[in-house]
């Protein structure tokens, strides 16, 4: 087994490099970068024919403990392999591939990363993790108590998949009454006493203050074991490289034919994973990033300048998983893009940003290749475009997509080029976003049998006014009982 150690993006330097095992339950690193691996595995042409053979005959969970397996060096290969089968299996994903591929027409394909639990991409992240964390608490003989904010997807798809698992309790925060019935009932229906809903008196953002309140108190942090599941979490990219590389794999015959991914952003957790696969060596021609009206990410890719934005200038959407002005996992890419070069990085998100609120970068020879050195193009949609884009995609193809998926859709038609197969990866299901699509073709979306009555059942929530105090002992009276 190679060995794989991690550093920051920011260049700390630990005097032994930390392993997988070792930053699973991190967040940031102690210098405020994010963790990546000191060299990303470059995988040759037999290793692919491998993982082709791999797919076909054994199935995604053992693609994955292959794919997976280049960036552990801390977890037994059977293991791994055991924690990849009980995470990727047709009990909780709808679909036996987990990750099926299919041709919508024009040399435009759909991946489809929204068949698990709670029909959103983050399930097939969310899934793994999971049932790392259950493995390594368990080894190290410690509990976790997770406490997170979400406006949606993110918060489901945590507790979905922690829910059960010995050693975790989950305390999220979600805005009351600010999310769709849908969202809520997914959530709230979930009738487990470690999965602990909490609504706040508030925004979203008011939530997410809390959690950086109270997870900011180092000592109650420590006491009550506070963690988290955000989206700069180095196992959830790991993941979500291998459904690029089963996407690849299902849509070409022959190892060496390339393909292109459009991808709808948000926080680049997604592309991130498919510009690491394309490190990798994974056949990749290009990787379209696709923005809603919160175009920071899309002006970054065009301008070379890269301006976060705050709240006021946000918009809310009908794409709103995408609602997002800062890209926590952007820095990652930044770091590739400098040549690895950590006191640069430094200099970018430790002193510019947060002093000015962007940083530029058109005038360097690295902007001026991003796109030939790393495959990156972009481009953005408005409401009207997505409406029109599920349309026509039901119109032309009988296939409904979701608002989301849309904004991939339509950015991937401005890209395509013959003889590739542009795949855009479908992130979410309709069901999710009723409203657009009636807006769209005047008909509900169909909804998968397993959501049926969900708004029904009973709900499993605690009001909490903004208080931080109140938070502390809501928590308090959970793990100490
Ligand atoms: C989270 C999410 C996104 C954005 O993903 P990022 O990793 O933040 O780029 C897009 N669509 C849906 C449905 C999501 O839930």
């Amino acid at each position: 087994m190679a060995v794989v150690r991690y550093l920051s993006t920011r260049g700390e330097r630990d005097q032994e490099r930390p392993g997988f095992g070792d930053i699973l339950l991190a967040g940031l690193a102690g210098d405020g970068g994010l963790y990546l691996p000191e060299r990303y595995p470059r995988v040759d042409a037999s290793t692919l024919a491998d993982w082709r053979r791999t797919l076909l005959q054994d199935g995604y969970a053992a693609l994955a403990a292959k794919v997976i397996g280049l960036f552990v060096d801390d977890i037994p290969s059977e293991d791994l392999r055991a924690l990849c089968h009980r995470a990727y299996n047709a009990q909780v994903f709808s679909s036996a591939e987990i990750v099926p591929v299919s041709e919508l027409g024009n040399g435009i394909w759909l991946s489809h990363l929204s068949t698990g639990p709670t029909a959103a991409f983050k399930d097939l992240a969310m899934q793994l993790l999971g049932q790392l964390f259950e493995y390594q608490l368990a080894r190290t003989g410690t509990v976790l108590n997770i406490l997170g904010a979400t406006s949606g997807d993110t918060g489901s798809a945590a507790e979905y998949a922690m829910q059960g698992r010995a050693g975790i309790r989950v305390f999220m925060l979600t805005p009351a009454g600010r999310m769709t019935p849908f969202q809520q009932a997914q959530m709230f229906s979930i009738d487990d006493p470690a999965i602990v809903n909490v609504a706040v008196d508030g925004v979203f953002d008011d939530c997410q203050d809390l959690v950086k309140a109270v997870a900011g108190d180092a000592a109650f942090k420590e006491q009550y074991r506070l963690g988290a599941v955000n989206s700069i979490n180095w196992a959830r990219l790991v993941a979500q490289v291998v459904y690029y590389v089963a996407s690849w794999l299902r849509a070409t015959t022959a190892d060496d034919q390339q393909v292109s991914f459009t991808v709808p952003t948000g926080n680049f957790g997604n592309i991130c994973a498919g510009h690491i696969a394309r490190e990798m060596g994974v056949p990749i021609a290009r990787l379209v990033l696709a923005t809603n009206e919160n175009n920071v990410l899309d002006e970054f890719f065009r301008t070379g300048v890269y301006r976060v934005r705050g709240a006021a200038e946000t918009h809310a959407t009908s794409s709103p998983s995408m609602d997002i002005s800062k890209a926590s996992n952007f820095e990652r890419f930044i770091f590739d893009l400098l040549g690895r070069d950590a006191d640069r990085v430094r200099h970018l998100f430790g002193e510019l940003l947060p002093s000015q609120g962007y940083f530029d970068l058109s005038d360097t020879p690295e902007f001026a290749a991003i796109s030939e050195r790393f495959g990156f193009v972009s481009s953005s949609s408005t409401h009207a475009d997505r409406v029109a884009t599920i349309a026509r995609t039901w119109r032309e193809y009988g296939v409904l997509i979701d608002p989301h998926t849309a904004d991939g859709v339509k950015v991937a038609g401005e890209f395509v080029q013959p003889g590739v197969p542009m795949i855009v990866t479908e992130t979410a299901l309709p069901v999710k976003f009723a409203e657009t699509i009636v807006e769209a073709i005047g008909v509900e979306p169909e909804r998968p049998a397993r959501f049926d009555g969900i708004e029904d059942l009973p709900r499993h929530v605690v009001d909490l006014p903004n208080d931080a105090e109140a938070l502390k002992s809501l928590i308090r009276s959970h793990v100490d009982a």
